[in-house]
């Protein structure tokens, strides 16, 4: 395996080790990235977090090939599709990934801010909060930095994604190997490799969130217009105020 060598020193400032990121991850290849970062000096000090939505399979795939045990977050709301924790299985499993962890929120938030199941339909950002942002926040505590599969195509802010960046919400390294992968660079490495898809592309849902939050795309929409499609609110926030 081919690995970028780059020097890391977990004890300078955060803002110094993005820097230095910056410029010896730019520009490699998704596989290249994704080994760096893995058999690198920052072993052991990352995180792939991911949805197991439409598109996840492509990035556990990429991480699978390099290290099958590199921990991988998996926000489990308690509100997902059966098919996403079915798909979350059938990944696990295809990929020999043997350090999924389903984070769940913590049931004293759960009875005190959503005793009926209700919270999404009018305090979203609050659901949105417990049922995601908190516990990704504490499971990502013993990390330095962690692994996204956002995408630039999916348009809005992340139009403007770096590859590399400082999470404003955790002061964490954080890094996006397919910011610049195209649909067609999607499509082309799942037909590559044989990974199977979400089972609810073929309806129509091209970003797969909480099921009170997500509807499938029209023709023509970006991946992103089924989200909330009914609020002025994109992203749950488990990227701060950006993207
Ligand atoms: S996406 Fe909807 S249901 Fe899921 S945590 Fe956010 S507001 Fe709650």
């Amino acid at each position: 395996m081919r690995a970028t060598v780059f020097a890391y020193d977990p004890s300078e400032p955060v803002e110094a080790r993005v820097d230095r990121l910056s410029a010896a991850l730019e520009g490699l290849d998704g596989l290249t990235l994704v080994q760096t970062l893995l058999l690198g000096r920052f072993a052991g000090r990352i995180a792939l977090v991911s949805s197991f939505g439409a598109e996840s399979a492509v990035l556990l795939d990429l991480v699978a090939r390099v290290d099958p045990a590199t921990p991988v977050l998996f926000l489990d709301t308690q509100k997902l599709f059966p098919e996403t924790l079915a798909y979350r299985d059938t990944l696990i499993d295809r990929l020999g990934l043997t350090e999924v962890r389903s984070l769940q929120p913590d049931p004293h938030d759960i009875q005190r801010h959503d005793p009926d199941d209700s919270l999404w339909s009018y305090e979203p950002d609050l659901c949105c909060h417990i049922r995601k942002t908190e516990p990704l926040a504490m499971a990502l505590e013993q990390f330095d930095g962690w692994i996204t599969g956002r995408k630039r195509f999916h348009g809005g802010k992340r139009g403007a994604l770096p590859t590399i960046e400082l999470d404003g919400a955790t002061n964490k390294i954080k890094v996006n190997p397919l910011a610049p992968w195209t649909p067609d660079d999607i499509q082309r490495y799942l037909a590559e490799r044989d990974l199977p898809t979400h089972p609810l592309v073929k309806d129509g849902f091209l970003s797969i969130g909480c099921v009170p939050c997500t509807r499938p795309v029209k023709p023509g929409e970006s991946p992103r217009a089924g989200r909330w499609a009914w609020l002025d609110k994109t992203e749950c926030g488990i990227h701060g105020e950006g993207i």
